[in-house]
């Protein structure tokens, strides 16, 4: 017997290279540069790449809209807590470790809610980052802007900045609730 009685194929992108692989979707016939191993066995580039397009459904609008609600309700949060986390000394700490990840899935859902809970590649990481700036933002113009409501030159923004720097448990909460952001968003 010849052994050509297993019909042999090749590779749909490489003619030359003979295979046994086949994606698991589309059947073709897909040599091992060519497959990509999922949880649901080999498949060909192609196959998976749509797979990828169906579940990654935001719309070109959604990144900017997760970031202004993010940045706003950050700014917001943000503002509160340099105002009001400085009270309670070293319990400040304590209090951000507890309040940062729940304020942080609050601002998740907002965002989730804002996009219709498409998801999109980069949404998790655009909202967070966007939370931790408007939280920075949220000091500045507490520090800065009431100094220059009250008569200082605008200017003393800039000279507001270390205060809102090196103030760690506000960091802390800011880092906790974009963390929080992040797993919680797809
Ligand atoms: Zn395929
Ligand atoms: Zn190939």
């Amino acid at each position: 017997m010849p052994d050509n009685a297993v019909p042999t194929l090749t590779c749909a992108n490489h003619p030359d290279r003979e295979t046994m692989l086949r994606c698991n979707k589309c059947e073709k016939p897909i040599c091992l540069q060519c497959a990509v191993l999922t949880e649901v066995g080999y498949r060909c580039k192609e196959c998976v790449r749509g797979q990828q397009a169906i579940y990654f459904n935001a719309e070109p609008t959604d990144l900017p809209i997760a970031a202004v609600i993010a940045a706003i309700l950050g700014a917001l949060v943000g503002a509160l807590a340099y105002a009001v986390l400085g009270r309670f000394g070293l319990y400040s700490f304590l209090l951000a470790l507890f309040v940062g990840p729940f304020v942080g899935g609050i601002i998740a859902e907002a965002v989730r809610r804002g996009v219709r809970r498409r998801r999109g590649r980069h949404l998790k990481l655009v909202a967070a980052g966007a939370c931790v700036g408007g939280m920075l933002l949220g000091g500045l113009l507490l520090y800065g802007g009431t100094a220059i409501l009250a008569g200082a030159p605008l200017g003393y923004l800039l000279a507001a900045l270390p205060a809102v720097f090196f103030r760690l448990d506000v960091l802390l909460f800011a880092g906790l609730a974009a963390s929080a952001i992040y797993a919680r968003l797809i």
